[in-house]
């Protein structure tokens, strides 16, 4: 089973991809987080990338798709993957065409604009075990410490009001085109993002199923 999930930023992506792959019993692979994660460990392509990311910018399709493709060669990718922002370009999503032999279900996550700056400065992440807060809408029990470890939640550094426009205007501009090239396959689902996390969940299952 391949999924995609799309949308916005701080439409839910990451909180509903969490709740598919353990329905479904396949990886979470999120291009952002292994992006992420070459910035943590300092590597030549983290250097390179960090500034932009920071400002909202895309990583280059080349670069992101080495990353991607490096992923998906380990042994947890062989019977399914959910890809979580990623392809983020018509150009990627061409590439992603060579890569996977199906493409099962694109969820696409839809929220207004409006709404969007508000949700992402409620976002918090643990450093340690990757686990998502909002500090309105799901709070840590214990000020800003998360509730399995104990330790000091993290605020993105791309998360900040100005930074959050411009990723925006990149969605809008490069990353929303992919949706159509996907309906002409009949394999979008479109769910609205902002409501009950349980329900939204459940529709997006119901529909993966069908
Ligand atoms: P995300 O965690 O998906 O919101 O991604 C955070 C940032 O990583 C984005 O704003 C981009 O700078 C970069 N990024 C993640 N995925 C991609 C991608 N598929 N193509 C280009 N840049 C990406």
């Amino acid at each position: 089973m391949n999924i995609i999930v799309v949308g916005p930023p701080g439409a839910g992506k990451g909180t509903q991809s969490k709740v598919i792959t353990k329905e479904f019993n396949i990886p979470h692979v999120s291009t952002g987080d292994l992006l992420r994660d070459e910035v943590k460990k300092g590597t030549e392509l983290g250097n390179t990338i960090k500034n932009l990311m920071n400002s909202g910018g895309l990583v280059s399709d080349e670069q992101v798709t080495e990353l991607l493709v490096n992923r998906m060669k380990e042994d947890d990718c062989k019977n399914g993957i959910l890809l979580d922002g990623y392809p983020r370009t018509i150009e990627q999503a061409k590439s992603l065409d060579t890569i996977l032999s199906k493409i099962d279900k694109v969820v696409v996550i839809e929220i207004e604009d409006e709404k969007i700056v508000d949700r992402m400065s409620g976002r918090r992440t643990c450093p340690s075990c990757q686990k998502l807060y909002h500090m309105t809408n799901q709070p840590p029990k214990n000020g800003e410490l998360c509730d399995d470890c104990n330790i000091e939640l993290n605020q993105r550094a791309d998360d900040n009001p100005e930074t959050v426009k411009n990723r925006l205007v990149k969605y809008h501009q490069v990353t929303s085109p992919i949706i159509d090239f996907y309906k002409e396959r009949g394999i979008v689902f479109s769910v609205y993002g902002d409501g009950d996390i349980k329900e939204i969940s459940s529709k997006i299952i119901k529909a993966i199923k069908e």
